[in-house]
C-alpha cells in the first residue's frame, strides 16, 4: 500500500522555517491580493491564503473589485500596486470575469512583484534555467509547481532519468511544471484532452502528476506499479473535495500518493508565502 504524502505537515514545516526568515527582515513582507467579483471556489482559497499570511507574519492588502470592472480600470489598480512602495508582491486571483483579458492585465504587473510567476518575463525565465540549476531558495517559481517539487524532494526522489507524465497543460500547472522537471533531469510527457490513449502514456510513468479537475480520471489500471502519484485536481462534489485519482484503488498500486485535500493544496499556499518572502527579500536587498 502506498505512502500517503502529507502535504499539510510538509507545508507547516516549510512555513515554520519561513517565519524565522521573515522575522529577520527589517520590515515584514506585504502581499496584495486582487480579487474581482465573487467566485465561491476562489473565496475558499482566498480565506486559506489570508489565514496563512497572518500566521507567519506576512502583511496583507486586500483589493476587492466589482465583477463588472472594466479591463482598463483593473490595469490602473495593478499599476497603482506597482507604485505602492509598501507592497512587495501582487496576486491576481483567478478566474477573472469574461470582459477581462488576463494576458493583457499581467503585462502591466511589475515582474518584480509577480508572486504567481505568470508575467511573460518570469515565465520565460523559467525556460532559461540551466539544467540541474534549479534553486528553490533563490528562484521565483509558479506556486503549484514549486509545491510539487517540494513534495517530490521530500521523498528523496532523484528525478534524473525518471519518466514523468503530467496530465493537464495549463499555464498555471502543467506547462511550467514540465519545464522545471526537465531541468531537474526527468523525461517528461505532457498530456491533455487531445492525447490519444491516455492510459498508454500514464502507465509508463515513474511519477504521474494529474492536474485536470476530473474526479476518477486516474484509475488503478492507468498507474504503473510502484509509481509516485501527485494529484493536483480539486473538484467539489456533493460537499466533498475530490482529486483526479481514484485514491482508494490507486493507493494499492502506487508507492506514494498525495491525498485530496491535504496534498498539493497546502503546498501551493506554502509556496505562495515563499515567493512573497523571496520578492520582499530581493526588494530589501535592492534598496540597501
Ligand atoms: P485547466 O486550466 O482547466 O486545465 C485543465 C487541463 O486538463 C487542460 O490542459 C485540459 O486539456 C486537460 N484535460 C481536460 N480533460 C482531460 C482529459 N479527459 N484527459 C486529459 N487531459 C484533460 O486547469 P488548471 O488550472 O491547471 O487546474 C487543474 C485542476 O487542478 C483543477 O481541478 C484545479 O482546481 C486544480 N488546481 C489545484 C491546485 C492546488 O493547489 N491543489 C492549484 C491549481 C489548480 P486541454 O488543454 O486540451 O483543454
Amino acid at each position: 500500500m502506498a505512502q500517503t504524502i502529507d502535504g499539510q505537515a510538509l507545508a507547516e514545516k516549510i512555513e515554520a522555517q519561513l517565519k524565522l526568515k521573515i522575522d529577520q527582515l527589517p520590515q515584514k513582507p506585504c502581499l496584495a491580493i486582487v480579487s474581482v467579483g465573487k467566485n465561491p471556489a476562489s473565496e475558499v482559497y482566498l480565506k486559506y491564503k489570508i489565514k496563512a499570511c497572518n500566521q507567519i507574519g506576512i502583511g496583507l492588502k486586500e483589493v476587492s473589485l466589482s465583477e463588472t470592472i472594466k479591463e482598463e480600470d483593473l490595469i490602473k489598480k495593478v499599476e497603482r500596486l506597482n507604485n505602492d512602495s509598501t507592497v512587495d508582491a501582487v496576486l491576481i486571483q483567478l478566474p477573472l470575469p469574461e470582459q477581462i483579458n488576463f494576458k493583457k492585465v499581467i503585462l502591466h504587473l511589475d515582474p518584480e512583484k509577480d508572486v504567481d510567476c505568470l508575467h511573460p518575463l518570469n515565465f520565460g525565465n523559467l525556460c532559461l534555467i540551466e539544467k540541474n540549476g534549479l534553486d528553490l531558495d533563490k528562484q521565483l517559481l509558479p506556486c503549484t509547481p514549486r509545491g510539487i517539487i517540494h513534495l517530490l524532494n521530500s521523498l528523496n526522489l532523484d528525478l534524473s532519468g525518471l519518466k514523468v507524465v503530467i496530465v493537464g497543460r495549463s499555464n498555471l500547472v502543467g506547462k511550467p511544471l514540465s519545464n522545471l522537471l526537465v531541468i531537474m533531469g526527468a523525461t517528461v510527457t505532457l498530456c491533455h484532452s487531445q492525447t490519444k490513449n491516455l492510459a498508454d502514456e500514464t502507465r509508463q510513468a515513474d511519477v504521474l502528476i494529474s492536474a485536470v479537475g476530473r474526479p476518477g480520471l486516474i484509475t488503478a489500471p492507468m498507474v504503473k506499479s510502484g509509481a509516485v502519484v501527485i494529484d493536483v485536481g480539486i473538484t467539489k462534489l456533493n460537499g466533498r473535495l475530490l482529486g483526479d485519482a481514484d485514491f482508494e484503488s490507486v493507493k494499492d498500486k502506487a508507492r506514494a500518493i498525495t491525498p485530496v485535500p491535504g496534498g498539493v493544496g497546502p503546498m501551493t499556499i506554502a509556496s505562495l508565502l515563499e515567493n512573497t518572502w523571496l520578492l520582499a527579500k530581493k526588494r530589501r536587498e535592492a534598496t540597501d
